[in-house]
């Protein structure tokens, strides 16, 4: 069956429009601080993915997980400049399959490609995953060794800080602190918000995800902590806010906008405007 097309009720005034754009984009600095657009769930239509992602977003950060997905972030990087923005590291399930060798060979690696990174990451503990004494002891090992690039390096640390309750976040809390690590960023933050209260009083930030939809205690968090500590992602392809399109994409992240401005009973554009702003403040990077 043919669909009528629908009719414009009044002509819309192209000057007006044109104002309209304009202000808008001068507000708009949405961003994803932490996907993974290097990942096979992108193989057959990675190129789509960005163009659309630009229609819509300001920047994207891709966060490299082990050496060959660094290779692939920062060729993405490259290919979409002042776009895909790239912090390298590597994520604790990744630690257990490399030697110290492979290790100091890519954080090696890293420090020749530091002008190409604004930031180290992901990094950090997963006691879902990674439960063994031994191999939690080298996790945390690495990722003091990790913490201690990004100061040299003077770039922030993407911590990622998963297992029961707020074990491996308070834990991750007490390294980052104790090694004195002056800028960080807790992303995919699924701690108490009485934890992400400490984090911002220590000053680092916290990144909230689109499944903020689902989770009562992420929008406490967001009702809680100060705008000018928080950040927005989407960990795609991980996380879809949408039970229907399982593969999550950036654009996505302008839910936890919306959600933000909802708990803070603020509107987006103030929200887009102090985000943008943090974003530029922890990765000295400046939105075009
Ligand atoms: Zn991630």
């Amino acid at each position: 069956m043919l669909r009528r097309k629908p009719v414009l009720k009044e002509k819309p005034c192209f000057f007006g429009q044109a104002f309209f754009f304009k202000e808008m984009f001068r507000v708009i600095k949405i961003i994803d601080v932490h996907c993974h657009l290097t990942f096979k769930e992108y193989d057959t239509d990675r190129e789509q993915v960005i163009a659309d992602a630009k229609q819509v977003l300001n920047g994207v950060v891709v966060s490299g997980v082990e050496p060959e997905d660094a290779k692939k972030a920062l060729e993405l990087a490259a290919l979409h400049e002042n776009f895909v923005f790239v912090t390298l590291g590597l994520h604790p399930i990744h630690v257990e399959e490399r030697t110290d060798q492979e290790i100091e060979r890519y954080v090696e690696f890293i420090s020749e490609h530091k002008r190409r990174i604004v930031g180290i990451g992901e990094i950090g503990l997963d006691y879902h995953w990674v439960r063994d004494p031994l191999k939690l002891k080298r996790t945390k090992e690495v990722f003091v060794e990790f913490l201690e690039l990004a100061k040299e390096l003077n770039v922030p640390a993407v911590l990622h800080l998963r297992g029961t309750g707020s074990e491996a976040i308070e834990e991750g809390l007490k390294i980052v602190s104790d090694e004195d690590v002056k800028k960080a960023v807790f992303h995919c933050f699924t701690g108490k918000p009485s934890v992400a209260e400490t984090i911002c009083e220590e000053g680092y930030y916290i990144s909230l995800p689109a499944s903020i939809m689902r989770s009562k205690s992420m929008r406490k968090v967001a009702k809680r902590i100060p705008l000018s500590r928080l950040l927005t992602e989407t960990d795609a392809p991980y996380l879809s806010p949408d039970e229907e399109a399982p593969r999550n994409v950036p654009q996505n992240v302008k839910v936890v906008y919306e959600e933000i401005a909802r708990q803070k009973k603020s509107d987006v554009e103030t929200v887009n405007e102090e985000i943008g702003h943090n974003f530029e403040r922890l990765f000295g990077v400046k939105l075009s």
